[in-house]
């Protein structure tokens, strides 16, 4: 039996409904951008893994910065230990984090990250006899799949079946040009709800399509949060470690969020980890004579020593000449290929940000999430070689940053052959 057929006695799959989905890739290689299945076809991952993977598949540093940790301290619990990884991380996250971040909580993935980012501003408040108890999250918002997050996410199918029991949450409409809408939505959710906190995926919702949107507009309700005193949440699982051409996507905002969190590209796509940073004020919320006012959550492999030496290596490499210049290389030519691509009469909507590049497709077809015309789409790719997952009729990359001009100019290619043929 292939890994295919084995696969399919015993495995059951993130987002997949098992009748109706093509039996998964077998997936036996990776290196930098590209990943060899079984049966030896090559493809090229336009999305870096689900967005995890920057400096490439396999990466040699990656690799012995873990083989280095793994054979001097592999893992020790948190609760009362400490270790050097760990430290230095944080050290370095504080360096590189917008300058009011002084606190670095970890955990295991972006769903994580979330949740413990709602406790801390949820318990914020209990810990001063405060009354709030609602959240502000934007429409269209995905945050993960845990129940705080999934409370925060506005993909309704996503979280449909949990309805009956997840937090307060009251969503306010994305900015939009030249409308006040979300900012008035806002100020009206904040007399009427009291909100403890507002979550947002920082310029560029991910899992709702790419849809990005100005700074200058988040700037505007980080103000009017500050003024009522409600906690700020910048969630940059996905933008985060150069996504958006910078360090972060809080770098193009004058305001800076209360909390940070942080994951996917992280360890560079290696293994799981993910960090919440807060102010030193929000630790000073939980800092008291009374134990009861600690943050009552942890998990088994909080800040694993060997995920934080990756996760060092893997910031030493994004800040790398290299690195620097294959973001400006690669915003700049996404830039070139949404000029080019917007000629098309059936693109609507091209956009880039930093690496991140998206357009709609206009269809006659049905544009569910994981509908059909979906499928033809990510099966067309497939079928010529390159990994990216359509979000319904919108169509996006994401790739690793060491992805060669070639490499790249074949995944435009590949997008200009779809745009050609799903009209
Ligand atoms: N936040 C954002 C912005 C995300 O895009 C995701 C995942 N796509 C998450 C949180 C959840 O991360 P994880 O899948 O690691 O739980």
């Amino acid at each position: 039996m292939n890994l295919q057929e084995r696969d399919l006695q015993h495995l059951w799959h993130p987002y997949t409904q098992h009748q109706t989905a093509a039996a998964p890739l077998g997936i036996v290689k990776g290196k930098d951008a590209l990943l060899w299945d079984e049966n030896g076809k090559e493809y090229i991952d336009a999305i870096a893994s689900w967005w995890v993977n920057p400096y490439g598949h396999s990466n040699q540093r990656l690799a012995q910065a873990a083989y280095k940790q793994l054979t001097q301290l592999e893992h020790v619990l948190f609760g009362g230990f400490t270790h050097e990884p760990a430290v230095a991380l944080a050290e370095k996250l504080i360096s590189i984090l917008p300058d009011n971040q002084q606190k670095v909580f970890f955990s295991d993935n972006g769903s994580t990250a979330v949740e413990i980012a709602i406790k801390m501003a949820l318990q914020y408040f209990y810990n001063q006899g405060e009354k709030r108890f609602t959240v502000v999250a934007f429409e269209g918002a995905f945050h993960g799949d845990t129940f705080g997050a999934m409370a925060a996410s506005g993909i309704s199918f996503f979280t449909e079946a949990f309805q009956e029991h997840l937090l307060k949450v009251v969503r306010i409409p994305l900015p939009k040009k030249g409308s006040d809408e979300s900012i008035t939505k806002l100020k009206e959710v904040i007399v009427t709800h009291r909100p403890a906190a507002f979550i947002f995926e920082a310029l560029v919702q991910g899992a709702s399509g790419m849809q990005i949107y100005a700074p200058e507009a988040l700037d505007e309700l980080l103000k009017i949060c500050q003024a009522h005193n409600v906690i700020t949440i910048a969630d940059e699982v996905m933008t985060g470690f150069g996504r958006t051409g910078r360090t972060f996507a809080s770098y193009y905002l004058n305001q800076q969020p209360d909390i940070i969190c942080l994951s996917k590209a992280l360890t560079g796509g290696t293994i799981p980890l993910a960090v919440t940073t807060t102010t030193q004020a929000i630790f000073d919320g939980f800092y008291s004579s009374d134990v009861n006012k600690a943050l009552f959550h942890g998990h088994t492999f909080t800040a694993n020593p060997t995920g934080c030496a990756i996760a060092l290596e893997a910031i030493r490499i994004l800040e790398s000449e290299e690195m620097q210049q294959n973001l400006q290389r690669i915003a700049k030519r996404h830039q070139a290929f949404v000029k080019h691509i917007s000629q098309y009469p059936n693109v609507v909507n091209a956009r880039t940000l930093g690496v991140i590049l998206a357009f709609d497709l206009k269809t006659t077809e049905n544009t569910d999430y994981y509908g059909a015309f979906r499928d033809q789409l990510y099966n067309f790719f497939i079928d010529n070689g390159v990994i990216l997952r359509p979000v319904g009729n919108i169509l996006y990359i994401l790739p690793p940053y060491v992805i060669t001009d070639e490499q790249l100019d074949r995944v435009y290619e590949v997008l200009e052959e779809a745009v050609k043929r799903f009209k």
